[in-house]
């Protein structure tokens, strides 16, 4: 966006202001029908349990984002589906397993592999609500593949504005690549041009600004239809970049890179802010579902808090798979509620499909519920009887059923009691080895229905120019370091 676009928009708020209340009480909007709910997932990008205010905080102020928490349901026990981006993602995105169809770890960014994404043989949440008339938007982090038949245009979504890379720089004067054939360096993927649908374009602000003017355009253009805007910010991943605005806010940080993860992700708490002010000016607030959440647990290397919870992104221990979460849909989600069963990202496509009447009969089974029953109380049992993870790449994998929780890193089992011990100190699998083996021959079960890996992973990369490729390794690795990040 320009500087004289977003300073129109500015003005223009005024104006909009003034006739906010018309609109809001407009009964012909066409988009008030919450039979047919807008969904809007906002997405942040390894930030921390601990680095929300409704998480208690102490030293990142996030009044914007703790709204959808306070005025809607906050989880406690919210996991992502992976302690890394892709995976994650790809679990949120279809509301199955990302193992069901082999995406196991982050995808290679080479455009010429056609696995490397979610196939096409699976839905996402573009492709499900597209037949029931949404129109679709993704901003910012795409991650699905690079592929041209894996891009979001061709995956259901109407509208994509962002990258294609699991990360990117922050500063307009840093996208000097004009397509992923001109990348002769890993990581340098983070230097492409942003793309329009499939065209580049040029811009000329703070990144996370950027995505946010982006989300308050599309959500005014499509106010009057039913919609799904998955609001993907890259922040507060690595790079760890700021802009003064936001850096100031944080002076009495002395860390210096605690207090650039602060200012990230303050950029993003403004955004959020600018979002759900818009649902209240168009009129469509009380039909609109926000879910807010981060892709994985806080990273070790971009300054990020997971508060009390044991490890960092990467694993299955608390730290890496919690993550802060938390739902907004006024009269419908409860207000103010603390849901302390255990809900997951999965759950995010399977809620919006059954609160829009949505037959999904003939699509492969979601692994998600419908939240709302539980989170109303009318439905007093528990969503998930049990949740799995399985990162096959650090010889992990994880389960939890009601209380018990089971790690088991390279071999090691561990038991954790997750009421009592969330912080997971006290190993039980001594004491209750019955318990171990019961639940490892449980996920042995859920183990057999997942795929092998069913592309290469990111870092098995070479550029796509030929002439580029015989000294990538060296000085790729060397140029790239600070960079480094899932
Ligand atoms: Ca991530």
């Amino acid at each position: 966006m320009s500087l004289l676009k977003a300073k129109l928009i500015g003005a223009s708020l005024c104006s909009l202001l003034i006739f906010n209340s018309a609109i809001a009480s407009e009964k012909s909007n066409k988009n008030n029908d919450v039979s047919k709910p807008n969904l809007i997932v906002i997405l942040t990008d390894d930030q921390g349990y601990g680095d929300v205010g409704f998480n208690g905080s102490t030293d990142i102020k996030t009044p914007q984002i703790d709204r959808i928490a306070t005025q809607g349901t906050k989880f406690t026990n919210g996991y992502v589906t992976f302690p890394v981006c892709g995976p994650s993602r790809a679990g949120l995105l279809t509301g199955r397993y990302q193992g069901r169809f082999g995406f196991n770890y982050n995808p290679t960014m080479d455009p010429s592999v056609e696995q490397n994404g979610i196939p096409t043989t699976e839905k996402n949440i573009a492709e499900v609500l597209k037949p029931a008339g949404y129109t679709s938007g993704i901003l910012g982090k795409w991650h699905m593949g690079t592929h041209p038949d894996l891009r979001p245009n061709k995956r259901g979504f109407d509208y994509f504005y962002g990258f294609l890379s699991g990360g990117h720089q922050y500063f307009p004067e840093e996208m000097k690549f004009n397509d992923l054939s001109e990348v002769k360096y890993k990581f340098d993927w983070y230097r492409t041009r942003l793309l329009r649908n499939e065209t580049r374009i040029d811009f000329d602000e703070y990144l996370t600004d950027e995505i946010s003017h982006e989300a308050v355009d599309f959500i005014k253009r499509e106010k009057d239809n039913p919609f799904f805007l998955y609001v993907a910010y890259n922040a507060p991943h690595a790079p760890v970049q700021a802009t003064k605005k936001y850096l100031d806010r944080y002076k009495h940080i002395k860390d210096k890179k605690r207090r650039t993860y602060a200012a990230m992700v303050s950029a993003v708490d403004d955004g959020v802010g600018r979002i759900l002010d818009t649902l209240q000016q168009q009129g469509i607030d009380e039909n609109t579902i926000v879910f807010f959440l981060s892709d994985n647990g806080g990273a070790r290397t971009n300054g990020s808090d997971n508060g009390e919870l044991r490890g960092f992104k990467n694993d299955l221990f608390e730290g890496g798979v919690r993550v802060p979460f938390a739902v907004r849909w006024p009269n419908k989600v409860p207000a103010g509620l603390d849901y302390h069963k255990p809900v997951s990202s999965l759950d995010i496509l399977a809620t919006v499909v059954s609160q829009a009447n949505i037959d999904v009969s003939n699509n492969k089974p979601l692994d998600g519920v419908d939240l709302l029953p539980y989170l109303t109380g009318e439905n007093k049992g528990q969503p998930h009887d049990v949740l799995f993870w399985q990162h096959v790449k650090a010889t992990s994998h994880a389960i939890r059923v009601g209380d018990d929780k089971i790690v088991v890193k390279a071999g090691e089992q561990m038991l954790f009691d997750m009421d009592k011990d969330h912080v997971e100190k006290k190993d039980l699998s001594k004491k209750q080895a019955d318990k171990v083996k019961a639940l490892e021959k449980q996920y042995e079960q859920w183990e057999a229905e997942q795929q092998d890996d069913a592309f290469p992973d990111l870092h098995n990369w070479k550029p796509t120019n030929p002439k580029y490729q015989k000294k990538n390794k060296k000085k790729g690795k060397k140029k790239n370091n600070k960079n480094k990040a899932n």
